[in-house]
């Protein structure tokens, strides 16, 4: 690990005026950052300690909530209001890491922790074009079970490891950013980027940016939600396949809908191909299996992951079959 300077902040505007040198980094719990740094594969000159931030759960009159960035996992996901109105979020979260790593990891942390594609880690032995520009990408043609199948480019396969975010995804959430140009807000759907070219760019945060808060609003289909996540151990693995979804049938009909998927891209996957056939039809088995099918229509595989297609779509199912009553 090479040398860095550690500052910690007590407010938004020490933040931004500690970032502002180049080479700075926030720190959250640490739990993805300081790993990359212990392997070098990141190396800021100096560290800013933003996990003592304001870190609340504010309820908004709408019924809505605002967190903040350094919200602990563990606390958020205990937090009654966000098991009674937001339960996929509870259960994704209560999904990934374990107790010791969600007591430590913040929300701003855990949305821009970085891929675990194996080849990404080995610095010293792989090809990676997200960790070297151009270097090649040893995933495609080697181990890539727990690559993308959508979004993908021939550049990078990698997947976001997030559980949280996918849940984030499906909500609709918007995050809160702050930077010394001021503030702005983006939805979770469009903050991380799909690899393209430059896989090395990972989301649209600007450099210097905060991650200040996240926002959600409320709903039929957000408080009647779960998270479903297949891994190849039951605990402390990172996702397979995941889906998170909610879904509000009124009269026997879909009134809202909301599936993401996790596991399969470069981003949390809002399925929006599917939402789009299922609103507005009777829930039924068949209908959820032509969803699926559809939206994992333009799937890419390769030998190592083309299992999770399958996988995928029947995740997708099971979950709106255990939400909506309907025999899978
Ligand atoms: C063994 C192990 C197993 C895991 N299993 C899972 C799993 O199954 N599912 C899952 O979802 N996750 C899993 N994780 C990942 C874990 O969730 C992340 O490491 C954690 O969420 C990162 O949060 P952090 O606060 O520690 O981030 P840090 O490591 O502190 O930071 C991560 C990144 O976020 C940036 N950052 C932090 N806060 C801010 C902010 N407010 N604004 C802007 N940038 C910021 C940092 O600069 C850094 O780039 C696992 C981790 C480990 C070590
Ligand atoms: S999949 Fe992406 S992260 Fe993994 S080796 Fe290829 S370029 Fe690197």
């Amino acid at each position: 690990m090479r040398p860095f300077a550690y500052q910690r902040v007590a407010d938004q505007d020490a933040a931004l005026a500690a970032a502002a040198s180049g080479g700075a980094r926030y720190l959250g719990g640490g739990t993805n950052l300081v790993d990359l740094m212990r392997q070098n594969i990141e190396a800021p000159q100096a560290l800013v300690d933003v996990s003592r931030l304001p870190a609340e759960i504010i309820e908004l009159p709408d019924g809505g909530l605002r967190i903040g960035a350094a919200v602990r996992n563990s606390a958020l996901a205990a937090h009654p209001t966000v098991r009674a109105r937001y339960p996929m979020l509870s259960r994704a979260l209560l999904a990934g890491a374990s107790a010791q790593i969600r007591n430590m990891a913040t929300v701003g942390g855990n949305i821009l922790q970085r891929t675990r594609c194996a080849y990404f880690y080995d610095a010293a032995g792989s090809r990676c074009n997200k960790r070297e520009q151009h270097a090649g990408c040893d995933a495609i043609g080697g181990f890539n079970r727990y690559h993308a199948i959508l979004g993908a480019s021939p550049h990078c396969i990698a997947t976001h490891p997030s559980d949280m975010c996918v849940a984030l995804a499906a909500l609709d959430a918007t995050v809160h950013l702050a930077g010394n140009g001021g503030a702005r807000s983006v939805p979770l759907t469009d903050f991380h980027r799909l690899p393209g070219e430059t896989p090395e760019i990972e989301t649209v945060l600007h450099p210097g940016e905060l991650i200040t808060a996240i926002e959600l609003t409320p709903g039929p289909a957000a408080a009647r939600s779960t998270y479903r996540k297949v891994r190849d151990r039951s605990s402390y693995a990172f996702a397979l396949i995941s889906v998170a979804a909610g879904v509000d049938v009124v009269d026997g009909k879909i009134r809202d809908i909301r599936i993401a998927l996790g596991g399969v891209a470069a981003k949390p996957w809002r399925a929006r191909q599917a939402e789009k056939m299922l609103l507005g039809e009777a829930p039924t088995p068949d209908r959820f299996r032509a969803a699926a099918d559809a939206e994992l229509a333009a799937a890419s595989t390769f030998d190592g992951n083309a299992f999770k297609v399958e996988l995928a779509k029947r995740t997708i199912v099971a979950v709106l079959a255990q939400l909506t009553g309907a025999d899978a």
